[in-house]
């Protein structure tokens, strides 16, 4: 159960350079915008922003919460900026985009958790881009009645939420986060809007077991989760929690092909999988279904 330091060699990234990765990064810093892409040194950011395909990072840089795995200051954030919607959505009409996700911070600072900012980005964007689909993936609004109400009435098309982990690592991985209240937030889209799709993901790698994933799968279907996806973790920081395993791209493909025969919509789970990636081509190959 040590660390495993070297990457293997199915984790490879494209370098970013192509002239539309330039385009895509010039727009975000235009419209300023921040993305998850970059915060979280996605490796896939080389392939997406070459086809225009960034997930912005909405309500500022700056986190209330610490997990365990992730590169996003922790901190006091700045107050919402009121214009942000539709600079976002501005942005969004400029990639022309056919689906975008939009993510955030946590704001465990704010009365509503900043669900009426998410509600507000997803309307402005139907409103300047409307051919384009929503995905938002959102924080858990623990301890903020009311809040998930807000962004369901917006009517998002997907609405994702990722668990990122068994609940067992919780503790150490997600301190912040109580995995029962994340079920049962993507559990309650679903009786809210069952027009809306659902969809969460975990990071693998971490230290968890084959049947602990197994478990939060079917979990998941009994919440009526839609979309899985299942990626490998990678640290941004020797301050961050250590990769245990690096899964194997077979490893993946059977925990696919277990997915899909628990009755997920739709399965992603490679190595470089993560909650974004492909999102806009498995989205219209659903809606082409
Ligand atoms: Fe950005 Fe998601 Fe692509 Fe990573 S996978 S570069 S976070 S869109
Ligand atoms: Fe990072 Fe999200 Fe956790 Fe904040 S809540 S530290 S942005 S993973």
């Amino acid at each position: 159960d040590n660390p495993v330091q070297r990457k293997p060699a199915w984790i490879r990234v494209r370098a970013p350079g192509h002239p539309v990765y330039r385009e895509t990064q010039q727009l975000m810093r235009a419209h300023q915008l921040s993305t998850v892409c970059e915060e979280a040194a996605c490796p896939n950011i080389g392939e997406c922003w070459s086809q225009r395909h960034a997930t912005m990072m909405i309500m500022g840089e700056i986190c209330t919460r610490a997990c365990a795995f992730c590169n996003v200051t922790t901190g006091l954030p700045q107050p919402l900026d009121p214009q942000e919607p539709e600079r976002v959505a501005q942005a969004v009409a400029r990639l022309g985009l056919r689906h975008v996700v939009i993510t955030s911070v946590d704001r465990d600072d704010l009365p509503d958790g900043g669900a009426a900012h998410i509600a507000a980005v997803i309307r402005a964007i139907r409103q300047q881009a409307p051919e384009t689909t929503v995905e938002v993936l959102t924080p858990d609004f623990l301890r903020k009645p009311g809040a998930l109400e807000i962004v369901v009435a917006a009517r998002p098309d997907v609405f994702n939420h990722n668990i990122e982990t068994v609940p067992r690592l919780y503790p150490s991985i997600r301190p912040g986060a109580r995995y029962y209240q994340s079920l049962r937030l993507l559990d309650r889209v679903k009786q809210l809007d069952p027009s809306i799709f659902t969809k969460s993901g975990l990071m693998l790698g971490l230290g968890e077991e084959r049947e602990e994933v197994s478990q939060v799968m079917d979990d998941f279907r009994i919440a009526d989760v839609d979309f899985l996806t299942l990626g490998q973790y990678l640290q941004p920081s020797v301050k961050h929690a250590p990769v245990r395993e690096f899964v194997t791209p077979e490893e993946f493909g059977n925990y696919a092909a277990q997915a899909r025969g628990k009755g997920f919509l739709q399965v992603s789970a490679t190595p470089l999988t993560r909650s974004s990636y492909h999102a806009d081509r498995d989205f219209a190959s659903l809606q082409a279904e």
